[in-house]
């Protein structure tokens, strides 16, 4: 068996046709939900640093326009093309769709590996793309909003609100053109490490669920498991970071020259801050040395999380998983084949959709404290401290007892920013993973949880557009 030659937007559109058939919907809802509503693709020049002249491929693809603005992530990376930009794009769709999230669902891309343009160059290209999206209005607070996705952070946010805000003077609501943004520039605390404590709060979830856990043959919780990451970006340091602060043991982590692995698990920051100080995750202290980044995949662990890019997994190495559950923490990282062979072999796959939606999660909470122009929490923190230590003296004076401090001051805190975004994605990724496991409990001819998550999707998106009337 090799893996078929398909697009990856193939790919997604082969996951919703298995999860349409067990819907009810009009097959004309199902195939307005499936397309991409709008694909612009561009090419611009940018000088280099030594004079030269590039031309630069880029796109921006709104796959949904059922709600307004669009949302997905901007990625740099050599490997980007169109189809892959509609995959993304189309995924969004349907993440948002789950985590209620009322957007529709979008993605750009710019064929560039990051890492062979100097500071100077990225800002020019970055502020370029910007312009093009904005003349053909791809891009707006009400319109479609980017955000950061891979090889593409905080820096790159600040560029495009600063090139919009540039050309939309007096716009009230400029800062909701994009989210991910520096605090300072109106982003939101939590947002760096959103997408990691979601995938965290979703595979926790699924671990508190005592007959999932007992299929799989495992003990209920996070504690002690022993947890493999591929890829130390954003999404993966985090998500490890989550785990191993939550006492799971992480025992395997892979970065692209190579892996390191070792039963007794591995300290994140330590080999975050090795690799910093090195230049490669290699050689750290007594872990043992795996020469290619896959090897980290087929190691002994409970729970595999590739955190990098898609089709990692293979019919090549699928076979070869040991772990009990896959979250995938990146964007389309199983094959449609490895797919079949996980679950063929009874392992639970955590799909993208839904799983990696923290990002957008907080990001939406973003997009709404710039059209509120307040931070969260401003109003109420001081009150809710007052109240607070109010009951507390009364609690006290009534028992005749006194709290110690460091009760009192849990007690008393106020919620700041932070705290109520974590609460909210909390509260987000748990109803989440719920409704999932609910939608595939109630129907056993449901194969995986994937295809559980695409039915709550379309359910909801279907719901949206025949609540809405199609445009006649
Ligand atoms: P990132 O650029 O911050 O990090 C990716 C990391 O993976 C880099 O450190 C890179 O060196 C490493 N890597 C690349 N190829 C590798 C390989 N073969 N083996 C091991 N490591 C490899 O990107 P990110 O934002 O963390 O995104 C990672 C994935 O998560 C992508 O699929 C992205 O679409 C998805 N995602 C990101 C967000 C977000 O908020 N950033 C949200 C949802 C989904």
């Amino acid at each position: 068996m090799s893996d078929k030659h398909y697009s990856f937007f193939g790919a997604v559109e082969k996951s919703f046709d298995k999860a349409a058939k067990f819907t009810k919907w009009d097959p004309g809802i199902l195939e307005q939900i499936k397309a991409c509503n709008a694909i612009y693709s561009m090419r611009f020049p940018v000088k280099r640093d030594d004079g030269t002249i590039d031309v630069i491929e880029a796109y921006r693809v709104q796959h949904s326009h059922h709600k307004a603005p669009c949302k997905g992530g901007i990625r740099f990376a050599a490997e980007v093309n169109q189809d892959e930009v509609m995959a993304l794009a189309a995924l969004m769709t349907y993440k948002c769709a789950i985590v209620n999230v009322p957007f529709g669902g979008g993605k750009g891309g710019i064929k560039i590996n990051p890492r062979e343009y100097s500071p100077f160059e990225l800002e020019k290209i970055t502020r370029r793309y910007t312009s093009e999206l904005i003349k053909k209005k791809f891009i707006g607070p009400g319109t479609d909003v980017p955000a950061p996705d891979y090889g593409t952070g905080e820096r790159e946010m600040a560029w495009i609100l600063d090139t919009y805000t540039t050309m939309h003077p007096g716009e009230i609501d400029a800062a909701g053109c994009v989210t991910g943004k520096p605090v300072s520039q109106g982003g939101v605390r939590g947002r760096r490490e959103a997408t990691g404590l979601g995938v965290f709060f979703g595979l926790r979830e699924v671990c508190n669920m005592p007959e999932v856990m007992e299929r799989l043959g495992m003990t209920v919780g996070v504690e002690g498991k022993k947890i493999v990451v591929q890829g130390l970006g954003n999404v993966g340091y985090h998500t490890a970071k989550f785990f191993q602060d939550a006492g799971a043991l992480i025992v395997g982590l892979a970065e692209y020259e190579g892996a390191i692995y070792d039963e007794n698990g591995l300290d994140v920051d330590e080999v975050f801050n090795h690799r910093k100080t090195s230049g490669s995750i290699l050689n750290f202290r007594t872990a043992t040395n795996l020469a290619n980044n896959t090897d980290a995949l087929e190691q002994e662990c409970d729970i595999l999380i590739p955190a990098a890019l898609e089709n990692v997994i293979n019919v090549k190495n699928a076979p070869n998983v040991k772990a009990k559950i896959v979250g995938e923490a990146a964007n389309g990282p199983l094959t449609p084949e490895a797919d079949e062979i996980l679950t063929a072999k009874g392992i639970i796959v955590v799909p993208d959709m839904y799983l990696n939606a923290g990002g957008v999660t907080v990001s939406y909470f973003e997009w709404l404290k710039n059209l509120s122009h307040v931070r969260y929490g401003r109003m109420e923190k001081r009150f809710n401290e007052n109240m607070n230590a109010h009951i507390v003296t009364q609690m006290e004076g009534l028992s005749g007892k006194k709290m110690g401090l460091k009760e009192k001051e849990y007690i008393v805190h106020g919620a700041d920013e932070v705290d109520l975004v974590y609460s909210g994605l909390e509260e987000t990724m748990v109803t989440a993973t719920r409704e999932i496991m609910n939608e595939w409990k109630n129907d056993p001819s449901i194969p995986d949880m994937r295809t559980a998550a695409y039915v709550v999707a379309i359910n909801k998106v279907a719901t949206s557009y025949a609540e809405l009337g199609i445009f006649p």
